[in-house]
């Protein structure tokens, strides 16, 4: 496989770090959730913390693959604090959206750039964002219906915490 260039490799380098960001706000909001009982959430926004891990980790293996270079940036403090569920499950989406552009952008400079390894690489992205925004968007339906009413959210942080229990990744 040939080396990947400087361009590339610089806008991958960004990417990782945007994956890595991702992962320390699942991880805030994650700590969060837990702070108000909401063992569920708490538990569906840790796995998504490995799962942006994940996505920081597989480019950090294919830029290395490629004879790239890896430069690791820093990682941008994430809020502590949250209204309630529902706002952080609209930063989740807004968070996820932004991703998308990004992915979309990198995906453009490539084509341009004619790296189709990297095209090749980036589409299991291009699949990944289609289930990271339509995730949070049913979960922010599902609380929408529950309203602000305690068993509603008890019914939804249940909901949230099958995951958990069932399939990690799923
Ligand atoms: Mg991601």
């Amino acid at each position: 496989m040939p080396r990947v260039t400087k361009p590339i490799s610089d806008a991958l380098n960004d990417q990782i770090n945007r994956e890595l960001e991702s992962a320390y706000v699942y991880l805030a909001m994650s700590a969060w959730a837990d702070g108000k009982n909401l063992r569920g959430a708490a538990g569906w926004l840790r796995l998504q913390w490995e799962e942006e891990l994940q996505h920081a980790t597989k480019l950090i293996d294919y830029i290395a693959g490629r004879g790239g270079t890896v430069d690791l940036k820093a990682i941008t403090k994430p809020p502590a604090r949250y209204k309630d569920l529902l706002d952080v499950f609209r930063q989740v989406l807004k968070h996820e959206e932004a991703v998308t552009a990004a992915i979309n952008a990198l995906y453009g400079k490539a084509a341009r750039a004619r790296d189709y390894a990297t095209q090749a690489l980036l589409d299991w992205y291009v699949n990944e964002q289609v289930e990271e925004e339509n995730t949070p968007a049913e979960i922010i339906a599902m609380l929408e219906l529950a309203g602000d009413t305690p068993p509603g959210l008890l019914m939804v942080d249940q909901h949230l915490g099958e995951r958990s229990r069932a399939a990690p990744g799923a």
